[in-house]
């Protein structure tokens, strides 16, 4: 039995993670709202899409700002249907000791994250409980257990654990579930960077991050998208409040 097919709103996802989400919830029959800072950076996924025979629109928005939030909700609704799915995708990287860390890394951060999720989430959950029908996914981190240069970030990822657990309590009774994924590494353009950033190659990255990996590779966003669909399911219904990892292993 296929699944009915819903709109579903999926943050940052010009790229990496989102995109994957994005590509997958596609083939799952669902139409995709990407969403991502820049309306051209959204294209060739929009377009990656439509031709492979789905249904895909890209809106500008900047997840951590109220106004563009709301706006983008309220077109997302208007043109595509009510969004009945969300995955709160979008995310920055802005690493430093804490004795380094500036108050724009530490705002940044939990802007986009944690201000974000909260935001989309409060802007789409009115047409779930309308709907009386609803999923809710966020992303966190394996950085959410701890991590070395990422306060910021493991602080932010520890919090959208909190948010999905008291969303799960509030939007049970609607029929609405809220999870969350914990990635461990995953390639992406984010991971690209933090190589970069520490100054060496991404091959030595990997490397060096695969030697404590239990079952050897890194991830890539098709695992992460892999476990999103799962939580999306019609008959995941009865799934919510969890955080699962998708680390390769039990953490990263
Ligand atoms: P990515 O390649 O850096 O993609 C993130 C996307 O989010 C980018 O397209 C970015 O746009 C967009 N974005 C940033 N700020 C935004 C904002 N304010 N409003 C709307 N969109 C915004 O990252 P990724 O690796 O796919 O990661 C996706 C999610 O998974 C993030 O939440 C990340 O923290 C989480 N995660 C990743 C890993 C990993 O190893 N990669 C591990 C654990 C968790 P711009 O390019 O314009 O900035």
């Amino acid at each position: 039995m296929s699944d009915t097919p819903r709109t579903v709103i999926v943050t940052g996802a010009a790229r990496g993670i989102g995109a994957s989400v994005a590509r997958r919830l596609s083939r799952e029959g669902h139409a995709i709202a990407i969403i991502d800072l820049d309306a051209d950076a959204c294209q060739s996924i929009v377009d990656e899409i439509v031709a492979e025979g789905g249904t895909a629109q890209g809106f500008a928005a900047d997840v951590s700002d109220e106004v563009s939030v709301e706006n983008a909700v309220d077109a997302i609704a208007l043109t595509m249907g009510p969004p009945l799915v969300l995955v709160n995708n979008a995310g920055i990287l802005r690493d430093n000791l804490l004795f380094k860390m500036t108050v724009d890394d530490w705002d940044a951060v939990m802007g986009v994250h944690l201000r974000g999720a909260f935001l989309m989430s409060r802007a789409a959950q009115r047409h779930m409980i309308e709907a009386r029908w609803g999923r809710i996914v966020n992303l966190s981190s394996t950085s959410a257990l701890g991590n070395r240069g990422q306060a910021n970030y493991a602080a932010a990822k520890a919090g959208m654990q909190g948010f999905t657990k008291t969303l799960a309590i509030e939007l049970g009774r609607y029929g609405v579930t809220v999870n969350a994924i914990a990635p461990g590494f995953i390639e992406s353009e984010m991971t690209i960077g933090t190589a970069a950033r520490i100054g060496i190659s991404f091959d030595d990255l990997k490397s060096a991050m695969v030697k404590e990996i239990p079952v050897g590779r890194a991830g890539t966003p098709d695992d992460v998208s892999a476990a999103v669909a799962f939580f999306v399911r019609e008959d995941a219904s009865f799934v919510s409040g969890q955080v699962l990892y998708v680390a390769g292993g039990p953490r990263a």
